[in-house]
């Protein structure tokens, strides 16, 4: 046999593709020995043998944009365009040195512009690391957990519902084992998979006896073995991508590159204006068509797609060191404007540090603590309690029943326990330690030969054992009412209506309730269908556990509450659980309930509507529960985050504005949907990253309000000066030349227009209510603030522009000289306008004194750089030379900085005037910043 695979190989490889094996055409057995490997797994010293020769299980990289790429894209704008034409018509003009100044501007831009995007995208790409892959591994029949990268051929690889399969595998054994291989095979219904072997024809998506990596486990469980890694996988054949690169666009980033388009053809349109305007005052065609494009560049916001850039890359960087890491980029964004946040419970609001707090049989109860058990309730009377108590038979069947239905173990010495697997099943097998039981020792003595794995859904686990006398069990577990419904009563309904009392007791007090039963297993057999665990049990007991609230969770929802934002738990737990666990949340009044998910289910979509409003605890909910309660909250305009971590959540995750998914617990096929995952399960993370979104939309609202005005008041200073200005011997008096005004749109603006990327929170932030998505970037306050800025700055400018001309001209001073001074005089005050208005751009709305006026150093370090820069263009000779400028004097200078700071005033007194009208209009409505 293996002359022909090898003769097939060598056909495949004369035919261009990599050899492939026809893995599915053979039987397990074949498979295993072919690669050199057992169903036990290889030992760990044959697999790093294996890695190091084969390399690891990871596809490469989807190319980053090419540098080139990226360089031509920072040129292909429309500023540089004109820029080009500028210089152009400055070389042609014979204005040698300006057209080299504005040919150095355009290269010096591509460089800022190349080097920032080149940071953002690396930042962003540096997330996809933050959400590790992993894969369970047998390695010498010892089951651990690898890094995905880690597999070799030859590993056997457990699969569960909820995994995506890491690495091509033949697989071993399945147990309902179903696929969803969309990702290989477009195809969107999940494969049945099983192991027999099939013919070598078959084609792809007929190979139900292989498992794709790529592909999702959407139910079951089996194992495989890896026959192909990294590369060499069918998706690596196919793609040779890891992800989709991410690209750094939003909703936000495409609505400021439309409102860019329309600005362009608005300042087009003017130029040309200005143009017909010089002329027919009599300028020579190149002043006025110089003069026109003075204009443009003045106008154009340049800056403006780098500080967006950067203030979504800062953004999600600060999000993900506070334990959030972003998938999508829109995100980002997003999350500014939630209003609901559905959240699970287990390990978000709680810490999934279940312990059992009390055991239940009919005939005695227990209170477990720290050190053991002691009889509960009405039986401590009878039973005494004493110290040569000991565990009843029946209460010890029901801790065994704990351990022994459970995957979970426990590991460590010494009272420092550490538990593997889920904290639920991690409780049981505690209390059945507490109890004294060895759970090694039992596992061994009643081995577990088969079992029904637990499902959401389904909400029970079942396993088949086989005892030390040869006979079988079959334990039970799972939420009480699917227990009970399961169970024979010896005292019929009374004796499960007594059961169902205590469970509601324990409940209130907040305890995750679990129900236990026995039964022998049907015909004897050694394995377990979903049809042998439909009824005939014997009841056992309960045992109740508590997870306690996260005390961050409490305060990030109180936080969550003062932000307008509103709260509601999603549960799959019992309803009276998640009741008296809501109340201690803060979510629910004493007075309100919990509303069950089979209840949801039987509401029209109206009455929904009404449902979700109102209540904010939804207990005993089902994936497709989730799915619907997004959509009827979407139906009335909220902005939906929701998390999930099952497998079935994709669906909601997908349909939420914000899918969030569980780092720790979360499923890979729940991080796949998700467009934000929490590094550490914690609601409190969610709520930080709404706060973080909401500030890096302040943040680029502050860029907006600070960089606009800058153009306007330039071009309103241009147009001022053609229209109005006398001509002096011919050719027309501008207050600056195209270089300078390129120094003013290019540097300066940039200098500190990108420090308020980094500026502080308001401290308002969470305590307003929530952006409304549909606001436009450019509301009616950034258009106000730019218009009136801009004329102040203007007006500034040109006063001291004409006033300085004249008198110099008046002194006698030669008219160039003059001009010169005043030009410099010009140039100076809108930098320095520029400085002033940058405090006030600190905050939107509040004085720059209450945010701190030492919270953001990087202001500061902008604006001495900037002062810096700005003496040298004022006082360096060199400088005067390529910019035309002129040193200043003292005198001049105070006149500057006396009208620059006007604006400091006008803004203060604004901010104060809206705050005073404002006061008590807060609430829900839109948003301040942009409304
Ligand atoms: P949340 O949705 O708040 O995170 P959850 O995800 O823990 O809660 P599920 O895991 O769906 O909720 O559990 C639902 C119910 O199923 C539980 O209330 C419990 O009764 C039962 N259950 C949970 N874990 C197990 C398990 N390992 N074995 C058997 N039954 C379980």
């Amino acid at each position: 046999m293996p002359g022909t695979r090898e003769m097939e190989a060598t056909a495949a490889a004369t035919r261009g593709e990599a050899p492939v094996r026809a893995w599915h055409a053979a039987p397990p057995e074949a498979v295993l020995r072919e690669l050199d490997a057992s169903a036990g797994g290889l030992s760990p010293v044959e697999a790093k043998r294996r890695l190091e020769v084969l390399g690891p299980n990871a596809l490469p990289r989807a190319a980053r944009e090419s540098a080139w790429a990226l360089v031509l894209r920072q040129v292909n704008t429309p500023l540089i365009y004109v820029l080009l034409a500028a210089a152009g018509v400055a070389l042609a003009m014979g204005k040698t040195v300006d057209g080299i100044v504005v040919l150095g501007v355009v290269v010096l831009n591509t460089l800022i512009g190349f080097v920032q995007e080149m940071r953002a995208g690396r930042a962003i790409e540096a997330l996809i690391d933050m959400v590790p892959e992993t894969a369970t591994v047998l390695r010498m029949g010892e089951r651990s957990v690898v890094p995905a990268p880690q597999l070799v051929p030859g590993d056997v690889v457990e699969l569960r519902s909820g995994d995506k399969v890491p690495a091509d595998l033949r697989l071993l054994s399945v147990r309902s084992l179903r696929v969803e291989e969309a990702a290989l095979t477009g195809e969107s219904v999940p494969a049945a998979k099983s192991v027999e072997a099939l013919a070598e024809g078959a084609p792809l998506g007929d190979r139900v006896n292989m498992a794709y990596g790529g592909t999702l486990v959407t139910y079951g469980t089996g194992t495989g073995v890896v026959v192909a890694t990294g590369a060499a996988t069918e998706l690596g054949r196919i793609s040779s991508m890891l992800r989709e690169t991410t690209h750094l666009e939003t909703p936000l980033t495409r609505q400021l590159a439309v409102v860019g388009k329309w600005l362009t053809v608005g300042i087009l349109a003017t130029a040309a204006l200005l143009m017909a305007v010089g002329m027919w005052r009599g300028y020579p065609l190149m002043d006025a068509l110089l003069a026109a494009i003075t204009m443009a560049v003045g106008a154009i916001p340049e800056g403006l797609p780098a500080i967006v850039t950067i203030a979504l890359a800062i953004g999600v960087q600060r999000m993900a060191k506070r334990r959030a890491v972003i998938r999508r980029l829109p995100a980002c964004e997003t999350l500014g404007s939630t209003t609901v946040i559905c959240s699970d419970k287990t390990g978000t609001l709680t810490r999934n540090e279940m312990t059992v707090q009390e055991a239940w049989t009919p005939r005695a109860a227990f209170r477990v603590s720290g050190v053991g058990y002691a009889p509960h309730g009405e039986f401590s009377r009878a039973d005494g309690g004493g110290a040569a108590w000991k565990l009843p038979r029946d209460a010890q069947e029901l801790l065994r029943a704990g351990a022994l239905c459970s995957d979970a173990a426990l590991h460590g010495e010494d009272g420092t326990w550490r538990v593997d697997g889920d904290p639920t099943e991690g409780a049981l097998v505690v209390a059945a330690r507490k109890a004294g039981m060895d759970v090694e020792a039992l596992r061994r003595e009643w081995p577990r030969l088969d079992g029904v794995p637990f499902e959401s859904e389904r909400q029970f686990m079942a396993t088949l054992h086989a005892g030390p006398d040869g006979s079988r069990v079959v334990y039970l577990k799972g939420a009480p009412e699917v227990v009970v419904a399961r169970c024979d009563f010896a005292g019929g309904g009374e004796d499960a209506r007594a059961v169902l009392r205590e469970v509601e007791r324990m409940a209130s007090a907040g305890m995750r309730v679990l129900a236990f039963a026995a039964g022998p297993a049907a015909g004897g057999e050694d394995t377990l269908a979903e049809a042998d665990v439909e009824d005939g049990f014997v009841f056992l007991g309960l045992q109740g556990m508590i997870d306690p609230p996260r005390p961050e969770a409490m305060r990030s929802i109180a936080a969550c509450h003062r932000a307008g934002i509103t709260v509601k738990m999603i549960t799959g737990d019992h309803r009276t659980t998640a009741a008296a666990i809501g109340r201690e949340l803060g979510l629910l009044a004493p007075a309100d309930r919990a509303v069950a998910g089979e209840e949801l289910a039987a509401l029209t979509d109206a009455e929904l509507a009404e449902v979700v409003r109102r209540v904010n605890v939804f207990a005993r909910v089902a994936p497709e529960h989730k799915l619907r309660l997004v959509r009827a909250l979407q139906a009335q305009g909220e902005v939906v985050a929701m998390t999930g971590d099952g497998v079935n959540d994709a669906p909601a995750l997908r349909q939420a504005d914000i899918g969030v998914a569980m780092g720790i617990t979360g499923t890979a096929v729940s991080k796949e949907s998700a467009d934000m995952v929490l590094v550490d399960d914690n609601f409190a993370s969610i709520a930080a990253a709404v706060e973080e979104g909401r500030r890096v939309y302040d943040n680029l609202i502050k860029s907006l309000a600070f960089v606009l005005p800058t153009n306007l008041g330039l071009a309103v200073i241009l147009l001022a000066a053609v229209a109005f200005f006398p001509m002096a011997g011919g050719s027309p008096l501008l207050p600056m030349t195209p270089t300078q005004i390129l120094w003013i749109n290019l540097v300066a603006t940039v200098a500190l227009a990108l420090p308020l990327a980094f500026e502080a929170m308001e401290p308002d932030v969470m305590s307003r209510a929530p952006r409304r998505p549909d606001a436009p970037v450019l509301g009616g306050f950034v258009v106000a603030r730019t218009a009136g800025v801009a004329l102040l700055m203007a007006a500034g400018a040109l006063g001291l522009f004409l006033y300085e001309y004249g008198v110099e001209t008046a002194r006698g001073v030669p008219a160039e000289v003059a001009l010169r001074e005043a030009q410099t005089m010009a140039v100076t005050t809108v930098i320095l306008f520029q400085v002033f208005y940058l405090l006030n751009c600190r905050s939107l709305h509040d004085s720059v004194l209450r945010i701190g006026l030492w919270s953001n150093p990087a202001v500061y370090l902008g604006i001495a750089a900037l002062l810096a820069l700005q003496a040298a263009l004022v006082y360096l000779p060199f400088m005067n030379a390529v910019f035309g400028t002129a040193p200043l004097n003292a005198d001049a200078l105070v006149k500057s900085v006396a009208v620059a700071s006007t604006v400091l005033v006008a803004i203060s007194l604004e901010k104060w005037w809206r705050s005073a009208t404002a006061t008590g209009q807060r609430g829900r409505g839109p948003a301040r910043p942009g409304g």
